[in-house]
């Protein structure tokens, strides 16, 4: 509350007029209280919520591939290259630190050591696929086969049982026999096989579409006055879907004001907050550790500037990702304020913040180190140097991996647990808090993506001048 309060407070007219989750909390507190409402009644209660998200889900399509089209297409190709090395590096350097930040929280605090399995509960099953799997869909998500289809759905891998053989048992033995159904126990262990069988799931694609549209800019950019009318279509697409942007942000106030309000009066279960308190304070330590002072202190190490005014530029960018958990669906948000509240450059912004969006999530990251090692602690499980260092890798992983959307680093995380040894299952012990930890990390995810656009401008600024004074040329020289 505190944090949404210095946020709103900075600029008092988005107080008012634009985000409405101190009232919508109120609200729902009051609904809570004094009418009960049925689950049909919540539903139809959170509907201008529901209204907003769709709206801003809308417009992520056209803003990605415009964006990312004329934000490559402007860059020579060298320039593109050194600007995407350079934003990698951040993503990657900062999602490790992350990583590291949680794991050293989570050693420290032992948030599971006092708690067991039955104190916290458990709720049904996940699927069965693994650290390979993951990574492999990661790779042909890359590669769209179908851009329609890319536009709407990605590729997630299931694992489908094969049947066992027949077993023909032995010669005078009969089926019922001890030494049958220990056979049988052996073979089922030896040849239980899996087929891999794809599918599609709900959720835009955006790893493909940037992949694609990076290269499709590249070539449009090369290929001179012919390639013009391409671009001038994206910038002008870009130009009318920032318009639409500005239409939704009216609506913001009611939609977030609803949102917030409808998931106070949907929770069951306060009382898991007192259970998983420590698990989740280790989770809320580290995500502002890294917001307030590992991201600024990186920021003004490069960029010499107040790293609490970008933050506050990002306000309302931020308070969207608390309130709708996806970082994906904020991004209409987060272009607004990183290129008009805190001027980055656009060519800057368009190329980095949709990459951002995607597979920089320092605040995923961090909360699947601590949550896979809080498992463990819950499993009296110990674990060595070795498991620390998977567990590390595979977390900054699975937040790349992680889509922009709510609770995708739960499924992620999955990828993390089985890499060491841990039950996939106890992913669900975690489960009936992540809605309140989700928009935390999100908002750090959209946090990190700000600063990561205003650090590699920096890092970018002689390239950009360059660019600027040959273009100057052109037009003096026509
Ligand atoms: N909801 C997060 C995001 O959109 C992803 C996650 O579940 O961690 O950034």
């Amino acid at each position: 509350a505190t944090v949404i309060a210095v946020l709103l407070a900075y600029d008092v007219k988005a107080l008012c007029l634009r985000a409405a989750c101190v009232p919508g909390i109120g609200l729902g507190l009051l609904v809570r209280e004094y009418a009960s409402l049925s689950h049909l009644d919540q539903q139809y209660f959170g509907f201008p919520g529901e209204i907003l998200m769709r709206m801003l889900k809308m417009v992520i399509l056209p803003l990605i591939m415009s964006s990312m089209i004329t934000g490559i297409a402007a860059l020579d190709s060298e320039v593109s290259g050194k600007i995407g090395l350079r934003a990698v590096v951040y993503y990657f350097s900062t999602t490790i630190i992350a990583v590291i930040l949680g794991i050293i929280l989570v050693v420290s605090i032992k948030p599971g050591v006092s708690q067991t399995h039955q104190n916290i509960g458990s709720m049904g099953t996940t699927p069965n696929v693994t650290t390979v799997d993951t990574i492999l869909d990661l790779i042909r998500n890359m590669f769209p086969e179908n851009l329609v289809q890319a536009c709407f759905a990605q590729y997630k891998t299931k694992r489908v049982e094969l049947p066992l053989p027949p077993l023909v048992p032995p010669d005078n033995t009969t089926t019922s026999s001890p030494l049958t159904a220990t056979l049988m126990a052996v073979v089922e262990n030896v040849t239980r096989e899996y087929k891999i069988t794809g599918s599609y799931s709900e959720g835009i694609n955006v790893l493909g579409l940037i992949v694609f549209c990076a290269v499709f800019g590249l070539v449009i950019g090369k290929m001179g006055e012919r390639g013009r009318i391409l671009l001038d279509f994206f910038d002008a697409l870009n130009e009318a879907t920032m318009r639409l942007v500005q239409i939704i942000m009216c609506y913001m106030p009611v939609g977030i004001l609803f949102l917030i309000a409808a998931k106070i009066i949907e929770v069951e279960d306060w009382a898991i907050f007192g259970k998983m308190g420590l698990y989740m304070a280790t989770v809320l330590t580290g995500l502002a550790i890294h917001s307030i002072l590992i991201l600024p202190l990186i920021y003004f190490i490069f960029v010499r500037k107040n790293p609490f005014t970008l933050m506050l530029q990002m306000a309302q960018a931020l308070v969207t990702a608390l309130m709708i958990s996806s970082s994906s669906a904020t991004l209409p948000v987060t272009f607004r304020c990183a290129e008009e509240n805190a001027g980055i450059d656009k060519r800057i912004t368009r190329f980095v913040l949709p990459v951002g969006a995607t597979i920089n999530m320092d605040g995923t990251a961090l909360y699947e180190a601590v949550a896979t090692i809080f498992i463990a602690q819950l499993n009296n499980y110990n674990l060595d140097v070795g498991h620390i260092l998977t567990i590390s890798i595979t977390a900054t992983l699975a937040s790349i991996g992680a889509a922009g959307i709510p609770n995708a680093g739960l499924v992620t995380m999955v990828m993390v647990l089985t890499a060491v040894g841990l039950p996939a299952n106890d992913v669900t012990l975690i489960v009936a808090v992540d809605w309140l930890l989700d928009r935390c990390r999100t908002m750090i995810n959209v946090l990190g993506d700000a600063y990561g656009a205003g650090v590699v401008e920096k890092l970018s600024k002689r390239e950009l001048e360059r660019m600027d004074a040959a273009s100057d040329v052109d037009m003096a020289n026509p």
